[in-house]
């Protein structure tokens, strides 16, 4: 099977589409402090340059860095904001704090994508975690309380997702029918992309990174309306007496989280969700994750990427799963 990458410069997943001469307008950028990539089937350039726009109002309303961000200004935030916070609340208490968007002081302790990071001393770490807990935080008819002064909202694993689903609702609003919103680890895609059109095939291949050979994909999911999301400890981590610290943290210790997968990749018809559930199954680890699947608190599917190399797939997208060659993935068991 021979397919060509579209080089876009995103390491967990990848769109998989041929070069054909009518692509999608295209527009590759950073954004939410990450590389973004476009691909919007219209003739309108005005439609793309909307969709950009799009993103950059929600990364200065969203981000704990920009001034003047809602997440800055807890005492007046928009009504958008404080509704994507309840969302983001229920996942939090859903998962028991695997996903727990109240983190900030934690990572901005660590500083894990900053220059020269290093890890905090024990008391630090102690001291920070204090001020964390989405226990800590009250969401009530607009109005957001916090126990703790200190508190930093951190909205870093659940905004990209946030993002990539907005986009893709205000192009069909427009009219588009096929899109692919890529946004670092996330993917939110409409319709189809032109490779697959043109073979008569619905929706868009969207290509997992193998995360121990970056350079290939384990396999792809065919996917549309869908935002795929991928959290993983191979991508953002620095090293010290030679042990790797990652972005993804448990609240529990501090520390980033010790699981056995090396990423999940979260497919829903909700971009939020895909997004904060993809941190929190990372942080659940192979087992806690699979039980939540089970459980079914929130519709979702999921590809998980062990440490032992095994790969698994959740029932719903086993049918839209289609693995590299020498992929080791246990598919689910049918009677
Ligand atoms: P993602 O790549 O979507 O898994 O998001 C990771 C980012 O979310 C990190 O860079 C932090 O900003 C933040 N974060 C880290 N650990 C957690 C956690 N357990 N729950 C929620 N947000 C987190
Ligand atoms: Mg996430």
């Amino acid at each position: 099977m021979k397919r060509a990458l579209i080089a876009i410069v995103v390491t967990f997943l990848v769109v998989l589409c041929s070069c054909a001469k009518n692509e999608y307008k295209r527009a590759d950028f950073f954004a939410m402090n990450t590389y973004a990539s476009f691909l919007v089937d219209t003739e309108n350039e005005n439609i793309l340059s909307e969709a950009k726009a799009e993103v950059q109002r929600i990364e200065k309303l969203l981000s704990a860095t920009y001034d003047g961000s809602d997440i800055q200004n807890l005492s007046s935030v928009s009504e958008e904001t404080f509704s994507l916070l309840e969302k983001a609340h229920n996942v939090a208490v859903t998962t028991d704090g695997c996903f727990d968007y109240t983190l900030g002081a934690l990572v901005k302790l660590w500083n894990v994508n900053g220059e020269s990071p290093k890890v905090p001393s024990e008391d630090e770490i102690e001291r920070t975690l204090e001020t964390c807990g989405y226990e800590n935080l009250s969401l009530s008819e607009g109005i957001i309380e916090t126990a703790n002064s200190k508190l930093q909202i951190d909205l870093g694993a659940v905004a990209k997702g946030y993002a990539g689903g907005r986009i893709c609702a205000m192009l069909k609003d427009k009219g588009v029918e096929n899109a692919c919103i890529s946004l670092g680890g996330n993917i939110s895609v409409i319709g189809s992309s032109r490779n697959n059109l043109e073979k008569g095939v619905h929706g868009w291949n969207v290509g997992i990174t193998d995360p121990y050979d970056t350079s290939h994909i384990i396999g792809f999911v065919n996917v549309s309306e869908k935002t795929v999301s991928v959290s993983g400890s191979y991508e953002r981590f620095f090293e010290e007496n030679g042990k790797k610290y990652h972005h993804i943290f448990d609240r529990t210790t501090g520390y980033p989280a010790e699981t056995d997968l090396l990423c999940v990749a979260v497919i829903s018809d909700d971009g939020t969700l895909a997004d904060a559930l993809s941190t929190a199954l990372f942080v659940m680890g192979y087992d806690k994750a699979k039980n939540f699947y089970e459980e079914k608190a929130f519709d979702f599917e999921a590809v998980f990427c062990k440490k032992d190399g095994s790969v698994y797939v959740t029932d719903g997208i086993f049918h839209d799963f289609v693995p590299e060659e020498n992929a080791n993935v246990v598919f689910p068991q049918y009677e």
